[in-house]
């Protein structure tokens, strides 16, 4: 099956480049010196590969959340990570300092040696089961501050088939629509 792509020219690559984006956009970038011909036969070269990162890309889920909604799911964020802390700590044993939100765009939160937690703004709209493991993880982590094997039986404590929510987690993508 032919691929269809777009074609990004650039005098600083040295190199062709293959990019495939979450949208299943294909975009290959190209130094200005390379022909047709050989750019063609590169992505025809790299026919597997692009097929393998599409299906990849489409197993994603991916949650659609307005650029207008932000200081909506702030706010949830907040009440549904500070309701959660509390549950968690409770079960636990634990005590936590302040829990504050970011906007992080990679991580889902964290956990400061002073016991601050901190969380990204969307968890707000994961599905609870996956929010609940975030907030576990962070807090299992003001004991363990580590990813060592004492930490995950602390975190299978509270939710045992972790490895699978894990994989989940990883395969969900919140993105603006
Ligand atoms: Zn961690």
């Amino acid at each position: 099956m032919a691929i269809s792509y777009m074609l990004k020219r650039s005098a600083r690559a040295r190199a062709m480049r293959l990019s495939v984006f979450p949208d299943s956009r294909v975009i290959v970038t190209a130094p200005i010196f390379l022909g047709t011909g050989a750019v063609e036969n590169f992505v025809e070269r790299h026919t597997a590969w692009i097929h393998k990162h599409l299906r990849r890309t489409m197993s994603k889920s991916v949650i659609r959340i307005p650029r207008n909604d932000i200081t909506r799911l702030k706010r949830n964020a907040l009440a549904l990570a500070q309701g959660r802390c509390m549950h968690f700590a409770k079960y636990y044993g634990f005590s936590y300092n302040r829990i504050s939100i970011r906007a992080q765009k990679l991580r889902w939160g964290s956990c400061s040696s002073a016991g601050n937690l901190s969380f990204n703004y969307r968890i707000a709209v994961l599905p609870p089961q996956i929010a609940d493991y975030v907030v576990v993880h962070e807090l299992c982590h003001l004991a363990e501050m580590n990813h060592s094997g004492r930490f995950w039986t602390l975190v299978a404590r509270a939710v045992p088939d972790h490895k699978r929510v894990r994989k989940e987690l990883r395969n969900i993508i919140v993105s603006f629509s």
